[in-house]
């Protein structure tokens, strides 16, 4: 099981458009679950939950962790299937908000989720985390938990401050993991008639070079379509631009996973794109 992370900590940048359409595309041959650590529920909405009323939720691992002695019944029964093959969710709920409060303290709780998904590794072949615009509670878990870290930036100038700003933090959470996070930087809400579009792109590429894709995620009115319909994108747009450009970094990152499960690191580097 790989466990993909989506994270900025800025809103409105496209994650939660990554997870799902990111998710879509893995369900075609793979079993997927898409794991929504925002308060906000964006993701948990798409799939037509309520994160204000849901009950069994990602709070839940964190409100009764000490069942998740119990084994993956406990996890298991916080997931919900979609309406889609392949494709599950496990939601988030409002109260997560009251956990970026807390204090991570020696209670173990930003382990929660790595534990948790440790308890489905038969059940799923990738797991994408949803995240909140937050470096708290929520964002360690999922730093944790994750083999691999994308960090949608979109290309416009106030971004590239965030994006600094996440990068050091990056590298400071990454201290206390015992493995290297890889990250890769996605150039996403691309809008080639805009001059600040195409040199802030330039900009992350000549900063970043060696951890940004080298393609970019093109601003395409169908990828908020399909969120107003909810449905994942490559279901309902599949030879939209969006979608081929989600397609194209998918492949890409499967590539790049198997070049370096089969110790090429080389391959690891750039490459791909659209
Ligand atoms: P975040 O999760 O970072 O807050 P979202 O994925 O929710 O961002 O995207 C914010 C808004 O922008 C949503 O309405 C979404 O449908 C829209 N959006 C995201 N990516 C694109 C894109 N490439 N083209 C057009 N609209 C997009
Ligand atoms: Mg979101």
């Amino acid at each position: 099981m790989r466990v993909w992370t989506v994270a900025n900590q800025k809103g409105g940048v496209g994650k939660t458009t990554t997870s799902v359409t990111l998710g879509g595309l893995a369900a075609e041959h793979k079993r997927v679950l898409l794991l929504d650590l925002d308060p906000h529920g964006s993701l948990t909405s798409y799939f037509r939950q309520d994160p204000d009323t849901l009950t069994r939720s990602a709070y839940t691992l964190f409100s009764q962790r000490e069942r998740l002695g119990e084994g993956a019944g406990f996890v298991k029964s916080l997931i919900f299937a979609t309406d889609y093959p392949n494709l599950d969710v496990l939601p988030a709920a409002t109260s997560l908000a009251t956990l970026e409060r807390r204090a991570l303290g020696p209670d173990g709780l930003g382990l929660v989720v790595k534990r948790a998904l440790a308890l489905l590794a038969d059940d799923y072949d990738l797991v994408i985390i949803d995240t909140p615009p937050l470096l708290g509670v929520l964002m360690v878990n999922a730093l944790a938990a994750c083999d691999e870290l994308l960090i949608p930036v979109q290309t416009e100038f106030l971004a590239l401050k965030g994006l600094e700003r996440m990068v050091n933090t990056l590298n400071m959470m990454a201290k206390s993991r015992r493995q290297k996070l890889e990250y890769t930087i996605l150039p996403a809400l691309f809008d080639r008639r805009t001059q600040a579009s195409v040199s802030t792109l330039r900009t992350i590429r000549f900063d970043h070079p060696e951890h940004t894709w080298a393609g970019k995620i093109p601003v395409d009115t169908k990828l908020r379509d399909a969120s107003k319909v909810g449905v994942p994108p490559s279901l309902y747009e599949p030879e939209s631009r969006g979608v081929e450009a989600y397609r194209s970094l998918y492949k890409w990152l499967k590539k790049r996973e198997q070049n370096v499960a089969q110790g090429d690191t080389q391959g690891a580097v750039i490459g791909g794109g659209v």
